[in-house]
């Protein structure tokens, strides 16, 4: 049985490589700006870039309702936005349940449905006669042609409607509403979640210029200039901005960051859903965070490291068994300086731990998602550098910021280092795959 202090000592070297050095950071950093420049150059790139054709922010002018779809999340849904001076001052929300035959099956049906739910929440507000401008929050990585196209690359999450890949989601949803005939809404724009986020925030913040998601996925858009912007298919009226949509999560997918690669990681993306895609997402997001744990704890505890008691590390062995709220719990934990969640949590599994075993839990649960704030922090800070205004806001929305208790203090610890020229904010932009879609039809309303 090897010591404590050697134990420990061995368990550091095995956790090494999840802690980058400066030269690291920079190297990400670097590799960073670079995938940036190229996608925002159409050259090959992991990073998509991909125009919004979000040109502005509100002004404070628009009024009215606005409707807005939420596609992509746990359930579909339909809200119903009223603004005042462009800020929003009535809500009322919808959920629909999609049931799984309809997620992959035929295009038709589930924008049927889609088109059935609209028509279901419009009639039941005696809507039906008042022309509605609407916002589709469509999260799925897709190619935008304008404003109001949207084309599928890759259904992602829980669906798969085959034929709707290559196909514009705001024609299929316009040719589903007009088979009913009985509303009058008219579908003014699609985004995704990340967009909706950023919009949202900026009406909370009018320094708003970033939009953060760090829920199951992860994704950032930015305000950009648009003279640096070299894909923009419509014509152009003068635009200074528009909203760039990185698609952060496949960051790395080409191969760029593979000197951060760990065996943990490699074993958590064999485990995952979809092999070699997704790169930065699996190192950052709440889908992930949890498994990476567990593959670590695993590994600790098949070298004999850990839980070495007469107890059997049971179901803890299991891919997908260590989901990332646990990962939040246990961090809590070690913020408060007490061990009950992380005990509570083993004992689920079937572990009997010692002391020992608590801490090098909690110290492996610290390890992981300190890394996910670094890296987040790293790719913010050059955001930051690159929007160069005197203050940056950044809007975040997903249940991992929300309920992880360490990661927004690490980046706000973080950004100042990495980036120190650059005053930056940080604020909760709740509900902005919902919201954010409204306040997106209001603008483009007002700017047709
Ligand atoms: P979305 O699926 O649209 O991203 P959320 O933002 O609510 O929706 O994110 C849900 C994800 O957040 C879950 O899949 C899980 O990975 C993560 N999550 C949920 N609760 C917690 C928690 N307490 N701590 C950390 N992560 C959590």
């Amino acid at each position: 049985v090897l010591s404590d202090d050697v134990k420990r000592q061995k368990i550091e070297q095995k956790l090494a490589r999840l802690q980058f050095s400066a030269a690291t950071v920079r190297k990400i950093q670097d590799v960073f700006v670079s995938e940036m420049n190229k996608g925002i150059h159409q050259q090959p790139s992991s990073l998509q870039m991909e125009n919004t054709y979000v040109p502005e922010l509100l002004d404070g002018t628009e009024e009215g309702l606005y409707l807005a779809l939420d596609l992509g999340g746990t359930n579909f849904r339909v809200l119903l936005l009223e603004l005042a001076h462009g800020t929003p001052i009535r809500e009322k929300v919808k959920k629909y349940h999609i049931s799984s035959d309809l997620r992959v099956g035929s295009g038709i049906r589930l924008f049927d449905y889609l088109a059935e739910c609209v028509s279901d929440f419009v009639i039941a507000h005696d809507l039906q006669d008042v022309e509605l401008p609407l916002g589709f929050t469509f999260s799925f990585p897709m190619i935008q042609h304008s404003l109001d196209i949207g084309i599928l690359v890759t259904w992602t999450k829980t669906f798969n409607c085959l034929d709707v890949v290559n196909e514009d989601a705001v024609k299929l949803l316009r040719e589903a509403l007009d088979r009913r005939g009985d509303t009058k809404v008219k579908v003014m724009a699609i985004l995704n979640d990340t967009t909706g986020t950023l919009v949202q925030g900026s009406t909370l913040d009018h320094d708003t210029a970033i939009g953060l998601i760090l829920g199951t996925g992860s994704n950032a858009c930015y305000l950009e200039r648009a003279d640096r912007v070299e894909h923009w298919e419509t014509e152009r009226h003068g635009e200074r901005e528009v909203i760039i949509d990185i698609e952060w999560g496949a960051f790395g997918d080409n191969g760029v960051l593979d000197f951060i690669k760990t065996d943990y990681d490699r074993e958590n993306d064999a485990n995952s859903l979809i092999v070699n895609s997704f790169t930065f997402e699996k190192y950052i997001s709440g889908k992930y965070l949890g498994e990476i744990v567990r593959v670590v704890l695993a590994k600790l505890t098949k070298e004999g490291l850990l839980f070495i008691g007469d107890h059997t590390p049971g179901s803890l062995l299991v891919p997908g068994n260590l989901t990332t709220d646990l990962v939040s719990d246990i961090e809590q934990d070690s913020l408060d300086g007490g061990d009950s969640n992380t005990k509570e949590i083993l004992m689920k599994f079937g572990i009997v731990p010692d002391e020992e075993d608590i801490k090098i839990v909690q110290y492996v649960c610290e390890v992981v998602s300190n890394r996910a704030a670094l890296l987040v922090s790293i790719c913010l800070g050059v955001l930051l550098k690159r929007i160069d205004k005197k203050n940056v806001t950044i809007a975040v929305d997903g249940s991992l910021y929300k309920h992880h208790p360490r990661l927004e203090t690490w980046i706000k610890q973080y950004i100042p280092l990495l980036a120190p020229d650059h005053k930056f904010k940080m604020i909760h932009a709740e509900d902005g795959s919902g919201k954010g879609a409204a306040l997106v039809a209001a603008i483009a309303q007002r700017l047709h």
